[in-house]
């Protein structure tokens, strides 16, 4: 299966036009960046797997994909995480209810995720996708969305452009800056510190141009904020886009603030995750009544 050429539509926002790379219209299982950083093991058979490992957060974006990507595959897929709420279990709709209706098996895990997985012995018949796809099979599909992205600069001949997306583990942004040498790519970090995403650019890749990083100082990971449902609907409003409720309301909030340093054309990268929405909607109901 191959996933490629998402359309690039255009808005205005606070009087600049923003073009953004639509990876959300992919395929409805595979949507995003995922579908980018998943395009590897879509598009190659693996003969000797029965059986698909990861871990991460129970309502991860990414954890969705790796289960249709298991019901594609005719894999098993175990999933390690922390204990989920009740609450969580009896969602009908997100990323877990989506998962697990896809078959994935999850393993409750009470001591530091991180250090259980490295502790794991994982099988010949068993393929480990790190958590958030953190790995150098992302280099495959993210290739993919940069060649894209310079075939349709061409055609419009725009011959400096800015890209911005914002980063979890920061992978996308990495890759996308290494295939991409001639645009700048800019990023925020939305779950740990400036330094976190450094550190996590480290660990792939030593040496190489990095993405600029335009730091988020303030907002917590997947936490309601007002201003951020703010600069949601205010985003959808204009473009009539639905964007994702826990990454790209703080890219687009942090982009709006450092939108006078950039001055050439900026390409969102939309990175998918719409099918969370409904469970970080209720989280945002939850904290406003
Ligand atoms: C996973 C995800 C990101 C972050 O991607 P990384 O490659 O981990 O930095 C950004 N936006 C959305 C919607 C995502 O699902």
């Amino acid at each position: 299966m191959k996933l490629l050429n998402s359309p690039i539509d255009s808005f205005n926002y606070l009087e600049r036009q923003i073009y953004v790379k639509r990876d959300d219209l992919l395929h409805p299982e595979f949507s995003g960046n995922k579908a980018r950083k998943l395009a590897y093991f879509l598009e190659h058979d693996f003969p000797e797997i029965d059986t698909l490992i990861s871990y991460g957060g129970i309502q991860s974006n990414l954890m969705y994909s790796l289960s249709a990507l298991a019901k594609l595959k005719k894999w098993n897929f175990i999933y390690y995480c922390c204990k989920p709420s009740e609450i969580a279990l009896l969602q009908k709709k997100g990323n877990l209810a989506g998962a697990l209706a896809n078959g994935m098996q999850i393993i409750t895990v009470y001591s530091k995720l991180d250090d259980y997985v490295k502790n794991l012995n994982i099988h010949n018949n068993q393929l480990l996708i790190m958590q958030g796809g953190a790995q150098p099979e992302a280099m495959y599909g993210i290739k993919q969305l940069a060649e894209e992205i310079i075939t349709w600069s061409a055609k419009e001949s725009i011959s400096s452009l800015s890209i911005f997306l914002p980063s979890g583990t920061g992978v996308s942004a990495l890759y996308l800056q290494k295939y991409l040498p001639k645009f700048k790519v800019y990023t925020t970090n939305c779950v740990g510190s400036k330094e976190y995403l450094i550190q996590q650019w480290r660990d792939l890749e030593l040496d190489g141009n990095l993405p600029i990083i335009l730091p988020n100082h303030k907002y917590r990971f997947a936490t309601p904020y007002t201003e951020l449902l703010e600069i949601h609907q205010s985003i959808y409003k204009l473009s009539q886009i639905e964007f994702d409720l826990i990454y790209d309301p703080v890219g687009w909030k942090i982009l709006a603030d450092n939108l006078h340093q950039i001055n050439s054309p900026i390409l969102y990268i939309h990175c998918g995750g719409v099918i969370g929405n409904s469970t970080m909607r209720n989280r945002y109901d939850y904290s406003m009544a």
